[in-house]
């Protein structure tokens, strides 16, 4: 039997749900959490000297994604970023353009943008789900024929939380703006920002959600790019902050540190997505040749750097979980921001996966301080915890 880990040696390989602040992030919160208490608001050298941090960090934030600072908006993450980006939209057009009540979203979306489309089903909105391949991709010739005189919003995500895989977007955008340039594109690219190259004009984009808990900053803060042309209503209403598309007083010391986290990540973009990949590579090479009854789920070649997502046979995914982190390994079944649902994955289900393939499945996702020891032992452990829970299994089927 392996030794379990003590908690100094935990090896954490769920990095798509949040990651380390990064040691310059937090130096470059430090005086804004003790000293530099002003309000961006007032009109004084204290509010003067935030306000001023706060234009730096929407700069650092609009480099990461090739936008202009101005149409960068400052939220709470990711969440409330694609919040507001389908009921703000939503909203606009049921002023302005009452009949385009359809929106197109793919069926392997994160939880924050399906159930913000069922919410607005209330308010009349009709919604078509696009599907996707086995390989978690969507198809644009499929997507094409979604699209009507009704459409009125389209949002498919960038890169998926669970599986990793990046999605045509430009082509869809482009197909989409094609066919009509008035209806709205929006990406979910809070997995993808940080870890792939980002260009919101090559895009061709209106919309796109980042957050900063992703990418070595803090928790509780992110942002919405939208398109200089385009508009949307708020949903937060009062003092007329983030140019009124989101009032409320800033979070100072989160803005400051996802700007720095943004500027980190573009500097050493192509240094980590290198990195990323070869360790991600290894990974999964060792994984499959070493456990039997095993694959890998979601396309190869269109993947996230950091995504490893794994069916292992004959066990059970979340008993799975908890006895790695018994053994100081700490991964999940998918999207940390559902887990609490217990609901089975969405994601591999639009796959085409069976049930037994669902609940065995389990998603390690790499970080930059992770190490190729870490790698190793995390196989070692893997190996024999699989063994035992199958040999645990009334079933016993033998995987070979
Ligand atoms: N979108 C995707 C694809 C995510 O993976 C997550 C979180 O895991 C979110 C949105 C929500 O982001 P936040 O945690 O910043 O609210």
């Amino acid at each position: 039997m392996i030794k379990k880990i003590s908690n100094r040696n935990i090896i954490y390989l769920d990095n798509a749900a949040s990651t380390p602040l990064n040691k310059d992030v937090i130096n470059e919160m430090l005086p804004f959490i003790k000293n530099d208490y002003g309000n961006p608001s007032s009109v004084h050298e204290k509010g003067r000297k935030v306000k001023v941090a706060i234009q730096n960090s929407r700069k650092r934030v609009a480099r990461l994604i090739g936008a202009n600072s101005s149409e960068i908006f400052f939220t709470s993450g990711g969440t409330e970023s694609n919040n507001l980006a389908l009921k703000g939209f939503c909203e606009y057009l049921r002023e302005t353009d009452e009949q385009r009540n359809q929106i197109i979203i793919s069926t392997i979306e994160h939880d924050t943008i399906l159930e913000t489309s069922i919410f607005l089903k209330k308010y009349g909105f009709d919604i078509k789900f696009l599907d996707v391949d086995s390989h978690g991709i969507v198809e644009p010739s499929r997507f094409k024929n979604l699209l009507n005189e009704k459409t009125g919003l389209v949002s498919i995500m960038l890169a998926n939380n669970e599986v990793g895989t990046i999605q045509p977007i430009s082509e869809l955008a482009k197909i989409t703006h094609d066919f009509d340039k008035n209806i709205f594109f929006h990406t979910d690219a809070v997995q993808g920002a940080g870890k792939i190259p980002i260009d919101v004009r090559e895009l061709d984009v209106d919309s796109l959600s980042i957050s900063s808990h992703k990418i070595y900053g803090p928790k509780g803060v992110g942002a919405l790019y939208i398109k200089k042309s385009r508009k949307i209503h708020p949903l937060i209403h009062g003092g007329g902050q983030e140019s009124s598309i989101r009032s409320g007083t800033e979070n100072v010391y989160g803005i400051v540190g996802f700007g720095k986290a943004a500027e980190i990540s573009l500097k050493n973009l192509k240094k980590n997505f290198d990195y990323l990949k070869s360790s991600r590579d290894y990974l999964i090479k060792k994984i499959l040749s070493n456990i039997s009854g095993t694959s890998l789920n979601g396309s190869y070649e269109s993947r996230l750097p950091n995504n490893v997502n794994i069916t292992f046979l004959g066990v059970n995914g979340e008993e799975l979980i908890v006895e790695l982190d018994e053994h100081g390994i700490e991964a999940s079944t998918g999207s940390a921001c559902s887990t609490n649902k217990q609901k089975s994955s969405h994601v591999l289900k639009a796959m085409g996966l069976d049930y037994e393939e669902i609940s065995g499945s389990i998603r390690f996702s790499l970080g930059i301080q992770n190490t190729k020891e870490e790698l190793d032992k995390t196989v070692e452990i893997l190996s024999v915890v699989i063994a035992d829970l199958r040999d645990r299994s009334p079933f016993k089927i033998k995987y070979q």
